[in-house]
């Protein structure tokens, strides 16, 4: 984001920190950037970029696994381990009855269709554990086939996203991510 004068990267980790909790502000921020322009969301994964893709999508050496998360934030937090080499999906909110959030709320169709027109091989949901994430995550992954689809261990504190995690236990999880339906 350096060529942003007034948003640096810690400026935005800071805006995505505050986001991580509040569905309303995160859906402000979203028409923000659309109004804004300058920044965006990538057009692949909805993170928060400079350009129409973010630098992740637009690198073809990233593995084809998709890891699906809520926020911006937790992209930053995944990408300052340095060891995950896939992608990832932005969701910046979950299937909620309390909060009026219904599945047509949410992009099912675009990231299906990204799993399949990219050949993804790996559907990792870093979701925050609770019940909300597992129902999200069944709506996404309805009808597709041919698709590991892990989680990480429950071992994630319920009810908080994985940008609450430190960075050891983050990597940890990650690495022994356990299939969708396996353990729960
Ligand atoms: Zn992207």
């Amino acid at each position: 984001m350096d060529s942003l004068p007034e948003v640096g990267p810690l400026t935005a980790k800071r805006i995505a920190q505050t986001l991580v909790f509040d569905a309303e502000k995160r859906e402000n921020l979203i028409e923000a950037l659309k109004e804004v322009g300058e920044l965006r969301l990538c057009e692949k994964c909805r993170t928060i970029s400079e350009d129409r893709l973010c630098h992740v999508c637009s690198d073809p050496e990233r593995e084809m696994k998709i890891m699906v998360v809520l926020s911006p934030f937790d992209v930053f937090k995944v990408e300052d381990l340095g060891r995950y080499r896939g992608r990832y999906f932005v969701l910046y909110r979950l299937i909620s009855v309390s909060e009026g959030v219904t599945p047509e709320d949410l992009p099912v169709e675009e990231f299906q269709r990204l799993v399949k027109e990219d050949g993804v091989e790996e559907v990792i949901f870093a979701l925050p554990n609770d019940v909300r994430a597992d129902i999200t995550a069944h709506y996404l992954i309805e009808g597709l086939e041919g698709v590991r689809i892990t989680k990480l261990p429950s071992g994630v504190p319920r009810g908080y996203g994985i940008s609450s995690l430190d960075p050891y236990t983050l990597l940890e999880a990650i690495e022994n991510r356990v299939p969708l339906d396996g353990d729960s």
